[in-house]
């Protein structure tokens, strides 16, 4: 099997190596010195523990220098999130980049480790999935001192099929981190997919969509993850715009976007989404008295989350035969089983 770049898919040009984990993340949760758990063999279970300065991929230089640059940027927001700092926006734009490349790089690790399981056709790389679909992160302050480095729910038959969403714990911060098509649209009051109408003979999925509604809800996700939370959620219909300019060409979609594919960040202090400038700074200073967290659950909110997920996609099977059908219902119910039996397995 030839070596790809894991940003862009093709032999790398000048071969790098880029760390999966970035030198200054390591620094900072003192896994430099450390082995780290990265996902485990899908045949045998056991786990794939690395020296974590060795948790590498090919990539291109000219790649590799590219995302390097965000890299040296991302650093500074952290150590402002660690502390309860404000953070501007083009910094929080900026972060849900970084949080795109690491969920992919997560997802190309253990599916490059697994490649007997899965193969490794794989559809995707970083750079075609950063900046491109909607977009959540969810920040939680534990004010627990501890040096922590790990993520989870990348291990999971949900995550492989489609890396919608992952949680990373650093140091004293959990994030909460989705990212799909449409994942946060209906939530911010954009134009929706109201159901997926797969069409085998056409081999297409077509999509019935909706008009904006123009509403904000209060919640994100039924899905109880870590409490207190900051969220930020933003809408990016770039691709999706091209069929369907009737329902992007809408003064609320207008007014609630950046520029055009690219809608606004909207953050949730507990209270309500509510979108921000570019311009501007996000505060998270913390209303609510700081309190010690008691141990932090890993494993069941981002399974839950999955969960919920895979559940709120509505797909109308008029155009499938019987047997399709059936082979679609069980396919979903092998997801759904297996994220439980996980879910009952780790109870932590
Ligand atoms: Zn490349």
């Amino acid at each position: 099997m030839k070596p790809v770049c894991v940003f862009c898919g093709n032999p790398p040009k000048n071969k790098n190596k880029e760390h999966i984990f970035p030198q200054w993340l390591l620094k900072l949760t003192g896994y430099d010195q450390k082995k780290v758990s990265v996902g485990s063999n899908w045949k045998t279970g056991e786990e794939f523990i690395f020296n974590s300065k060795a948790y590498t991929f090919p990539s291109c230089k000219i790649c590799n220098d590219k995302f390097g640059k965000i890299e040296a940027r991302v650093k500074p927001i952290f150590d402002k999130l660690m502390a309860d700092q404000d953070v501007s926006v083009t910094d929080l734009e900026l972060l849900l980049d970084w949080f795109d490349k690491v969920r992919i790089s997560a997802w190309l690790g253990v599916k490059y480790m697994n490649k007997d399981v899965f193969g490794f056709d794989s559809r995707y790389y970083v750079n075609s999935r950063v900046g491109l679909k909607d977009r959540y992160l969810s920040i939680t302050n534990t004010y627990k001192e501890e040096q922590k480095l790990n993520w989870s729910g990348v291990n999971t038959i949900a995550f492989m099929l489609s890396p919608t969403a992952f949680s990373l714990r650093v140091n004293n911060l959990v994030f909460v981190n989705c990212s799909s098509d449409f994942v946060v649209s209906k939530q911010l009051g954009f134009p929706y997919v109201v159901c997926e109408i797969p069409t085998p003979d056409k081999h297409t999925t077509d999509m019935q969509f909706a008009m904006p509604t123009k509403r904000v809800v209060k919640k994100m996700f039924k899905t109880h993850t870590y409490s207190p939370k900051i969220e930020i959620a933003q809408p990016i219909y770039k691709v999706t715009i091209g069929d369907l300019v009737e329902y992007y060409y809408h003064d609320y979609v207008r007014d609630n976007s950046y520029e055009e594919g690219i809608g606004k960040i909207f953050v949730s202090h507990g209270d309500g989404f509510a979108a921000v400038e570019r311009d501007q700074v996000v505060s998270f200073s913390r209303a609510e008295p700081k309190h010690m967290f008691g141990h932090v659950e890993v494993v069941r909110p981002i399974i839950e989350l999955q969960i919920e997920l895979v559940l709120s996609k509505t797909r109308n099977l008029k155009n499938l035969s019987l047997s399709q059908k059936r082979d679609e219902k069980k396919g979903k119910k092998v997801i759904i089983d297996s994220l439980v039996e996980t879910m009952n397995q780790y109870r932590y």
